[in-house]
């Protein structure tokens, strides 16, 4: 799976733009989804532009609200991203753990938002540079899984992202990805008992000359792109090289 994150950016010029490109130029697999996470303002606007071309792109919402069935200017409910034609939906990026502040209890509250509808949550998790540098990777990724009820664990979808990585630059060596990757699995198997699959994909700078060494190693499942999925011809030679 490959997932296109373009965070705060486009118009929807640069949507329709991106999604002719995208549909001309990739032959989207079944067994390698493409998924689109446009700005929450261009999801209506993107289901319409994918509905005419009539591929198998697929939609991701970048945000979701913590309360459900409540009064709440401005909220935006699981309900109404299924209805928006959303597949998916990303939880918990480090932009918005840092920017909003956001708790476990939050993250808790939009996971289970998810759960009574049609929508995959892509839950993003990863340690700072400190934290890193502290040796304790695996405790803050631990605590961040916690998040995740046991009956649930099997229908996220982890994105491991260093938090260091995103948009600097520096993607992880693969030697860790694989270890912290290996790590993630376990820890949800063990949590359940059980050595269901859990798919786990990647993100932190990938780009053009990393995305086939991390996309192939066998603990990766999937890439999550922000920067390099804004340019059309660069991620569909990404997508099409993998
Ligand atoms: C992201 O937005 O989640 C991300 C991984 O960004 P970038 O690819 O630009 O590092």
């Amino acid at each position: 799976m490959i997932i296109a994150n373009w965070k705060m950016n486009g118009s929807k010029k640069l949507v329709k733009d991106w999604i002719d490109s995208i549909t001309k130029d990739i032959e989207i697999n079944p067994g390698k989804d493409c998924i689109f996470c446009p700005p929450i303002c261009y999801i209506d606007y993107s289901r319409r532009i994918i509905n005419e071309h009539d591929n198998n792109l697929k939609l991701g919402s970048q945000k979701i609200d913590t309360l459900i069935h409540a009064p709440f200017t401005g909220g935006l409910s699981a309900e109404m991203l299924v209805d928006l034609g959303c597949q998916y939906v990303i939880i918990g990026h480090s932009e918005q753990r840092m920017n909003l502040h956001e708790t476990n209890l939050d993250l808790s509250s939009k996971l289970k938002n998810t759960k009574e509808m049609d929508l995959k949550p892509i839950f993003c998790i990863g340690e700072s540079l400190e934290q890193k540098n502290s040796n304790i990777t695996k405790e803050v990724l631990n605590e961040q899984l916690e998040v995740i009820e046991r009956e649930y664990i099997q229908e996220v979808i982890i994105a491991y992202e260093p938090v260091w990585a995103i948009g600097t630059g520096q993607n992880a060596e693969i030697s860790y990805i694989n270890e912290i990757h290996a790590f993630i699995k376990q820890t949800l198997q063990n949590k359940i008992k059980s050595s269901i699959q859990i798919s786990v994909v990647y993100g932190g700078s990938v780009n053009l000359d990393n995305c086939k060494e991390i996309y192939c190693s066998d603990q990766v499942d999937g890439l999550l792109i922000g920067g390099a999925s804004l340019n059309s011809e660069t991620f569909t030679k990404i997508y099409n090289m993998l």
